[in-house]
Formats: C-alpha cells, sequence, structure tokens
C-alpha cells in the first residue's frame, strides 16, 4: 500500500519559513505585497483568489484584490496592470485566468513587469525557466518538486513520465524533472500506447484533468504516483486525474486529491512573492 505524501502537511512547514523570513524583511522596513486581479464572475476563480489572499496573510503578506466586473475592457485592465506595476508597496502581481473571452490573455501576461510576475508566466520568466536559470518557479510543477525534496524522493537518473503538456504544468514539469537528471517522457492526447508508456514510469506526474483517468493497471509497482488534477465528480466531490484506490496498490507513494498538489501552487507563489520582495529590497 503506497505511502501518502501530504501536501498540506508539507506546506504548512515551508509556510512557516516563509512567515520567518516576511517577518525578518518587515523588521527591515519591507512589507511583502501581492496584487491579485480577478475579472468576473468565475465561482471556481474567486475561490482561487480568497485562498491566495487568505495564504498571503497568514504569512504576513500585505494583500490587495482588485476585482473586476465582467464587462471591464482590456486597455482597462492593461491600465490597472501598469498602474501597479509602478505601485511600490507591490512586489507581486497575479493576474487570475482564465480572462474573460474579450480580453486577450497573452497580451495581459505580456504587460507584467518580469520582476513582478509571480505565476512565471511572462515569456522572460518561462524563458529563463527553460534554460535553467531563475528566479521564478513555476507554481504548480515546482509544488510538486518540494513535494519530491521532502519525501526524498531522488529523481537522477529515475524514468520519469509527464502526462499533459500544458505550458502551465505539464511542460515546465518535464523541464524541471530533466533538471534534476531525469530521464524524461511528455504524453499528450496524441500519445499512443499510453499505458505502456506509464507503466515505465518510476515518477509519474499526471496532469491531464480528466476524471480517474489513469488506473492502477497503468502504473509500474513500486511507483511514485503525483496526481496534479483536479476534477469534480457528479456527486460533487474533487477527485484526481488518477484512480486513487486501484493506484494506491500499485505506486510506493501517491497525491492524494484534494491534499496533495494542490495546497502546493499556493505556497509556490508565496516562495515567489517573498523572491519578489527580496528582490526590489536589494535593488
Ligand atoms: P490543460 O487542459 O491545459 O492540458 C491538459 C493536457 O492533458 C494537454 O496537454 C492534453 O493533451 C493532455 N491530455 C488530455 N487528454 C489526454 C489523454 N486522454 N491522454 C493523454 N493526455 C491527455 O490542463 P492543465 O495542464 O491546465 O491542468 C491539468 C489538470 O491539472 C486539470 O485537472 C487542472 O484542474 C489541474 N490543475 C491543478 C492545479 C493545482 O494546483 N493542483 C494547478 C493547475 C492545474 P494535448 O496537448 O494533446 O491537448
Amino acid at each position: 500500500m503506497a505511502i501518502r505524501i501530504d501536501g498540506k502537511e508539507t506546506s504548512r512547514k515551508v509556510r512557516g519559513e516563509i512567515a520567518k523570513k516576511v517577518q525578518e524583511l518587515k523588521e527591515q522596513g519591507k512589507v511583502t505585497g501581492l496584487a491579485v486581479v480577478i475579472v468576473g464572475e468565475n465561482p471556481a476563480s474567486q475561490v482561487y483568489v480568497r485562498n491566495k489572499a487568505k495564504a498571503c496573510e497568514e504569512v504576513g503578506m500585505y494583500s490587495e484584490v482588485h476585482a473586476l466586473p465582467e464587462s471591464t475592457t482590456e486597455e482597462e485592465l492593461l491600465a490597472l496592470v501598469e498602474r501597479l506595476n509602478h505601485e511600490d508597496k507591490i512586489d507581486g502581481i497575479l493576474v487570475q485566468l482564465p480572462l474573460p473571452k474579450h480580453i486577450n490573455e497573452e497580451r495581459v501576461i505580456l504587460a507584467i513587469d518580469p520582476n513582478k510576475d509571480v505565476d512565471a508566466f511572462h515569456p522572460v520568466n518561462t524563458g529563463k525557466i527553460m534554460i535553467g536559470n531563475y528566479e521564478f518557479l513555476p507554481c504548480t510543477p515546482a509544488g510538486v518538486m518540494t513535494l519530491l525534496k521532502e519525501y526524498n524522493i531522488e529523481v537522477e537518473g529515475k524514468e520519469c513520465v509527464v502526462v499533459g503538456r500544458s505550458n502551465i504544468v505539464g511542460k515546465p514539469q518535464a523541464l524541471l524533472l530533466l533538471q534534476k537528471n531525469g530521464t524524461v517522457t511528455v504524453c499528450h492526447s496524441r500519445t499512443k500506447n499510453l499505458a505502456e508508456i506509464t507503466r515505465r514510469a518510476d515518477i509519474l506526474v499526471v496532469a491531464i484533468g480528466k476524471a480517474e483517468f489513469i488506473t492502477g493497471d497503468m502504473i509500474k509497482e513500486g511507483a511514485v504516483v503525483i496526481d496534479v488534477g483536479m476534477n469534480r465528480k457528479s456527486d460533487g466531490k474533487l477527485c484526481g486525474d488518477v484512480e486513487f484506490a486501484s493506484a494506491s496498490e500499485k505506486a510506493s507513494y501517491i497525491t492524494p486529491v484534494p491534499g496533495g498538489v494542490g495546497p502546493m501552487t499556493i505556497t509556490t507563489l508565496l516562495q515567489n512573492t517573498l523572491v519578489a520582495s527580496e528582490k526590489r529590497m536589494t535593488k
């Protein structure tokens, strides 16, 4: 039976360390600040934004939420981002995605000062991640790496399979595993014989957004299984992309959903905001 990787506990520990550093900065006169911008009424986004603001408070950071109506124009949003770029008390800016259809997300991401881009979505920061020389961590994949480290799971020389190739999870996840000297395969919706590939994995990271898609028979005995997926079942309960019960029979370690990768994403966001604050402090 697999050992459950506890994202809540790991998060608590890392956030405790962040809180200490935030306090030290405060004692030197520097308050760390995050601005979160949300446009429209997407209920899931509203929950994420509330959780982010709450997490900031818990570690002693200043946070402000800019909740704009659905009717906000791209120009109005860009003007707000520009103002926040120059706002002294703001170290990090996060624009919650997705944005309403009439706003071009790429243009908005490009408008964020790369030094305040704590989601690490700006091409300057994704490029830095690509070459392995970066300040801002890609939030969810870096959260996965923190969990692996916390549980002393060695990546070097391991066969790592990432299922999913999105810009925010799959691709940066593959890069981070590669940087740790894993042998990485990336799978996606056109991959043939997926189960044959997933069964090779010593470390399997799944981020596809399909409820309980990966089953125990697709997992090698003793594999480490990291489930990034967050799906809602018809009964309203949250579940991952991995069928937890059958996968637990095969895996050595496994992340539950909820309580696995989820809490780590916001923890990385806090780490990035702290880095941004320290960087501005030393300017
Ligand atoms: P996207 O929809 O952007 O990407 C999904 C990826 O999965 C694509 O690359 C797609 O392939 C691939 N895929 C889809 N179906 C299959 C299949 N049948 N076989 C193999 N690959 C497949 O999703 P995200 O990366 O944004 O998110 C993935 C999941 O992770 C979601 O459940 C999301 O809610 C969750 N998530 C959780 C976070 C957390 O904090 N825990 C943070 C971010 C996301 P192709 O490219 O070919 O279309």
